[in-house]
């Protein structure tokens, strides 16, 4: 199996059995985003533990990158602490934008790396960072 298709695996897993999907009862945090050019909207909830982030947990609607994308980013940072999140969020974006990235703080989130190939799915990857961008400066 080639790396392409493995990373096209991980992506229909996530948007199929979607991680950390649903609500939670007393979030810290909340917020959401969309991506009108796909119709892609997200919806994010943390929970804080000190400086970790206890719990993550997203709801939404939209394209497999949107959907997976939050899943794998919700996978990603849950129990990390606010500032290994902010370095996770560093790498996606270097990655999205076509720089290079680390792969080693990245993990599976590395298998929406081709999406960079596709400026207009750019978006649809980058809305969770964007949402939880959001829910973090609302950490007091
Ligand atoms: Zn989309």
């Amino acid at each position: 199996m080639s790396l392409e298709e493995l990373f096209k695996e991980i992506i229909i897993e996530h948007y199929q059995h979607p991680k950390n999907h649903g609500h939670m009862e007393h979030p810290d945090a909340k917020s959401e985003g969309s991506n009108p050019l796909c119709g892609d909207e997200l919806q994010m909830e943390l929970c804080f533990d000190g400086d970790h982030i206890k719990d993550v947990m997203f709801t939404g609607n939209g394209c497999s990158i949107s959907q997976s994308a939050a899943s794998l980013m919700t996978e990603a940072i849950k129990g990390k602490t606010l500032e290994e999140t902010r370095g996770i969020m560093d790498e996606y974006k270097k990655m999205l934008q076509g720089n290079s990235y680390d792969p080693d703080i990245l993990g599976d989130l590395e298998a929406l790396s081709d999406v960079r190939k596709y400026p207009a799915r750019v978006k649809c990857a980058s809305l969770s960072a964007a949402v939880l961008d959001q829910a973090l400066q609302q950490k007091k």
